[in-house]
């Protein structure tokens, strides 16, 4: 089959089929599983946002990656493995990149039927992200802007010199121009916005761009204090609540909105909390994603080989893909006494609970082991 037939009998993507929620495993085998694998393929990127969960790891030169066959090798252990993300840095940063580790596993995960994502900023050559579109379900694109104004200013904080305005311009309208160009020729292009300080009162006018952008689904996630972001001003729960609340009165009902890592559970005592998560329950087309880390997802750095539980924790790594296989250190994370601090699940809720940096952010002092859901 060529990559074409290959996709056309894959299930497509839906608000009922999202396979990177954790909660699919659970309910199907009664435990958490590894499903999914992310890889971090570069530290290198053309910019440097004032949020980046993954800043402090960026880079200016980068060393060599573990060979492509080791990595292969490791994946063919994985039982269960249900999709595969790449990301950053900025993925597509290199074109030798792109060719000599993107594209094979992109492309060693359409053989198998996994399912495919990339996190990108799409501000490089078209011709790039095109080379991927064959093997590719999900273009992740960071999206947090009302116009080239507000990408100057956030896009490059950390670059350590000053970027002028004219050159953030031509890259937010590249970005733009890519994004519709590749939603045009069929790809899933999935913009993710924050929930921060700057965005939370314009997260209206900012879905409506991404619409025009042709992207089939607005992905939101409040901002958690990692890496760049440790620093910036934090929300409170009112002022998330409000902002969802927000977007969910002026959004396209047509368009798939998929909110992750939010801090309302369905255990939470507040009448403010159990209403959010009500109507999050009930609106057409809205998604609540379990999130990822931790539940049925590992990182792995492709030039170390070492396993991470997230590619933002300040969590050290867990083992190496050298002498360890995935499943085995997935295994062991299950056991780690962090990872038990916030492992519930209240099925009815189709809930498996925070995520790290979220009890952390709100949390503190709560035992999610000892609530149970009320909605
Ligand atoms: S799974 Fe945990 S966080 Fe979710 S509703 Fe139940 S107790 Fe709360």
């Amino acid at each position: 089959m060529n990559p074409n037939e290959r996709a056309a009998v894959l299930q497509p993507l839906s608000p009922e089929y999202d396979p990177w929620d954790p909660i699919r495993s659970l309910r199907r085998l009664g435990r958490h599983v590894l499903t999914s694998v992310e890889f971090t393929v570069t530290n290198l990127c053309n910019m440097r946002c004032e949020h980046c969960a993954v800043g402090d790891a960026l880079t200016m030169s980068e060393g060599v990656r573990v060979p492509l066959a080791d990595v292969l090798k490791r994946l063919d252990e994985v039982e269960h493995l249900e999709t595969i993300s790449i990301t950053g840095g900025e993925p597509s940063y290199q074109l030798k990149t792109v060719k000599d580790y993107i594209v094979p596993l992109l492309r060693y995960a359409r053989d198998r039927g996994v399912r495919t994502q990339i996190n990108s900023n799409v501000t490089l050559d078209l011709s790039r992200y095109e080379m991927m579109a064959p093997y590719l379900d999900v273009m992740h694109i960071s999206f947090n802007y009302t116009g080239a104004d507000d990408f100057h200013q956030v896009g490059f904080v950390h670059s350590g010199h000053s970027v002028g305005r004219e050159v953030a311009a031509g890259m937010y309208e590249r970005m733009m121009n890519n994004a519709l160009a590749l939603s045009r020729g069929g790809m899933f292009v999935s913009a993710e916005s924050m929930i921060n300080f700057r965005t939370h009162e314009k997260i209206a006018d900012i879905h409506r761009l991404i619409g025009e952008m042709g992207c089939k689904r607005h992905e939101v996630h409040p901002m958690y204090p990692s890496a760049f972001a440790a620093n910036l001003p934090q929300l409170s729960l009112e002022e998330i609540r409000a902002a969802i609340h927000r977007l969910l009165d002026s959004r396209d009902k047509n368009m798939w909105m998929l909110f992750g890592t939010l801090p309302f559970f369905a255990c939470g005592a507040a009448e403010a909390d159990q209403e959010i998560v009500r109507r999050l329950r009930h609106e057409p087309n809205v998604t609540v994603r379990n999130d990822p880390d931790g539940r049925n997802r590992l990182n792995v750095n492709l030039f170390s080989g070492d396993l991470f539980v997230t590619d933002f924790a300040d969590l050290s790594a867990l083992g190496n893909m050298a002498a360890d296989s995935f499943d085995a250190v997935f295994e062991a994370w299950l056991r780690h006494p962090l990872n038990r601090k916030v492992d519930c699940h209240c099925d009815a809720a189709a809930c498996c609970g925070p995520n790290l940096l979220v009890a952390d952010a709100y949390y503190r002092d709560v035992d999610f082991k000892q609530r149970q859901a009320v909605v």
